[in-house]
């Protein structure tokens, strides 16, 4: 794919294009079954008829923007588009200016639906919640994966850590747990986990998120306290965020989900500015996007694994559904 041709180019045209996939089994989430992910794909074609694309994977029950929201913003910009194009969109808009800048940014190089070609052992792999996680995880071992993540503060937390100790007891050296709690715990329970998990030692790569949005300074001392690191998610969201946790001091991982984050050339400055530890995740995107996450990964030093295990649990886009995107450029 050629070079960035939008910085100050305004003959470029955009375009969306609209799609509704079904989660194969509902997601079952902390607001509730999620059954379909809405979305879109931009299309900025320049003055030569040479396209790019950028993913609207807004996620509201996040705390971004709806997708009608999103694509009203960009109804301005259908005749032309540049950088400042970005600036011009509002700050809560930030699923609106990650598909903006994507598409600006001129990724992803690789063919049009292609799913990126990434690594298994650089991708986390998702275990089920509850006592299936047990016969998944040799399975997501022999394709490659090393690192896990299993969704914990769902049930029984005395049922829970008796199961935490039977996902470990067989992992094998070299293997990864990242326990992943969206919020749900309270401090007693955060530091039950916490104890157990200084007791794994280096199989567990962090705690994520035991305490809801809000509570980040107590997740601060409760870190300080024990070996096991604490990663934040919901706590924060978009680049601003992001920034001002790190102002406010803290210094361990965070999960970032770029297609909800804003701007990404601005995420990728400010996390490479300040060394910033984060995990990048997805939020079911279709290969557009995560193209774009393989993208910034690919620009940044950490080893930290992909949250990105994520695209067979929709049903894929159709072909000519994918073809319309590459027509009438
Ligand atoms: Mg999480």
């Amino acid at each position: 794919m050629a070079a960035a041709q939008y910085p100050g180019d305004r003959r470029s045209r955009l375009a969306v294009f609209s799609y509704r996939r079904r989660f194969l089994k509902p997601l079952v989430t902390a607001h509730g079954p999620w059954a379909w992910r809405e979305g879109a794909i931009i299309r900025l074609t320049d003055g030569r008829g040479r396209a790019t694309f950028g993913e609207l994977a807004p996620v509201p029950w996040f705390g971004t923007e709806t997708l009608e929201a999103a694509i009203a913003a960009l109804e301005p910009f259908k005749n032309g588009v540049d950088r400042g194009a970005i600036a011009a969109i509002p700050d809560p808009l930030p699923a609106c200016r990650f598909a903006l800048g994507m598409a600006i940014a001129s990724w992803p190089p690789w063919p049009l639906g292609e799913d990126p070609k990434i690594a298994p052992e650089r991708v986390a792999g998702l275990l089920p919640a509850g006592a299936g996680a047990i016969a998944r995880l040799p399975q997501l071992w022999d394709r490659g994966h090393r690192t896990f993540k299993w969704k914990i503060g769902v049930a029984d937390p005395r049922a829970e850590l008796a199961l935490f100790e039977q996902i470990l007891e067989p992992l094998p050296a070299g293997g990864r747990l990242r326990l992943d709690a969206n919020g749900a715990l309270d401090e007693e329970a955060t530091r039950q986990w916490l104890t157990a998990c200084d007791r794994a030692g280096d199989r567990v790569e962090f705690l994520e998120q035991p305490l809801p949005p809000g509570q980040e300074m107590a997740m601060q001392g409760l870190a300080a306290e024990f070996g096991t690191v604490i990663a934040l998610d919901e706590s924060v969201a978009t680049v601003a965020q992001l920034r001002r946790c790190h102002d406010r001091g803290w210094g361990g991982p965070v999960i970032i989900k770029p297609a909800i984050a804003g701007d990404p050339l601005e995420l990728l400055a400010l996390i490479r500015d300040r060394a910033l530890d984060v995990v990048l995740s997805s939020v079911f995107e279709t290969a557009v996007g995560l193209g774009a996450i393989a993208a910034i990964a690919d620009q940044l030093p950490s080893d930290r694994a992909l949250g990105i295990g994520t695209a067979a649990w929709l049903e894929p886009l159709p072909a000519d559904w994918w073809q319309r995107l590459r027509e009438d450029l």
